[in-house]
């Protein structure tokens, strides 16, 4: 069925409040924050929100607040239309469509930073980056007050700070994270793919070819700065790869897992995320490994 379009705040309340009147106790309302350009990364969102809740409010902003100034928020790719039939085929029932305006009517004034989780990673290349994404989230969280919210591994730092936020400032949410989707040649799925061009669509390829490795080497004994120094090794083979980062952090608190031991000795999970750039596109991409999968 195709999704209602709703571009108000208010008129979006009325929606859900009508939603939870007519289901009452039963209710279940799933929110799946994304800024557009869907693809199947995102349908897989919204296909597992229309799973677990009677009603899926899909989000599609393109937030100002968490692109730095040098960032390419004006050219990020925008196709409304488009982005209506992905929503409808996966299962979205509410479409929120807001306005920059609409969100941020004046300058805001009241920001979210989370520390320790977005010192890392993201976090230290995108400074503000962290607070534009937090902040927004907990708007979308007031203005929609879903049951759960649907995120990507994609981004698993963004799921590590939406959920310390989420506990930290008691949203009443589930915060559920969802696997990567991933091209059938590797490549991560994400909206910037278009801005590739062929030869570096071809070359990007190497993330995704040296990140499936790492289990591998990890089981092979190595330390945090020997796994760093092989995945940046391989990553330079491909001449378009300007390294951004690549860093090994445990997971969810995104510190540095002990130095005197090899990382397979480590009782955390593992995250070994990277971003690349090719040309003027960054790439993040990242594999996320439990203590089991790599003993
Ligand atoms: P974005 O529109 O890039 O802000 O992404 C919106 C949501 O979709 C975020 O929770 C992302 O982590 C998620 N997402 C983006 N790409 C993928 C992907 N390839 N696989 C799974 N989730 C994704």
């Amino acid at each position: 069925m195709t999704p209602k379009v709703v571009r108000q705040i208010a008129e979006l309340r009325e929606e859900i409040a009508a939603y939870r009147r007519a289901h009452a106790a039963s209710a279940q309302v799933g929110l799946v924050p994304t800024m557009g350009y869907l693809h199947e990364g995102h349908a897989s969102l919204i296909r597992r929100s229309a799973e677990e809740n009677g009603l899926t409010v899909l989000s599609i902003f393109v937030n100002p607040i968490q692109f730095g100034p040098n960032e390419d928020f004006d050219r990020y790719p925008r196709d409304e239309e488009r982005d209506l039939k992905v929503a409808a085929e996966a299962g979205a029932n509410l479409v929120f469509l807001p306005s920059v305006t609409e969100m941020y009517p004046d300058k805001p004034r009241t920001t979210v930073s989370v520390s320790g989780v977005t010192e890392r990673l993201c976090g230290a290349s995108r400074p503000g980056h962290f607070d534009g994404v937090a902040t927004v989230v907990s708007k979308l969280f007031h203005i929609v007050q879903p049951d759960r919210a649907y995120f990507g591994l994609k981004d698993a730092q963004q799921v590590s700070v939406i959920a310390r936020m989420t506990e930290d400032l008691n949203f009443p949410v589930d915060i559920v994270p969802c696997p990567i989707v991933r091209e059938q040649d590797g490549l991560a799925l994400s909206s910037r793919n278009v801005y590739l061009n062929p030869e570096e669509r071809r070359q990007a390829l190497i993330l995704s070819q040296t990140l499936s490795q790492v289990a591998g080497w990890i089981e092979d004994g190595m330390s945090e700065a020997e796994l760093t120094v092989r995945i940046r090794g391989r990553i330079r083979s491909q001449p378009l790869a300007d390294i951004e980062y690549v860093e090994v952090a445990t997971y969810p608190e995104l510190g540095h897992p002990p130095a005197d031991r090899p990382l397979r000795e480590s009782r955390e999970p593992l995250l070994v995320a990277l971003a690349v750039r090719f040309g003027k596109t960054r790439l993040i991409d990242n594999v996320l490994l439990f203590p089991s999968e790599v003993k």
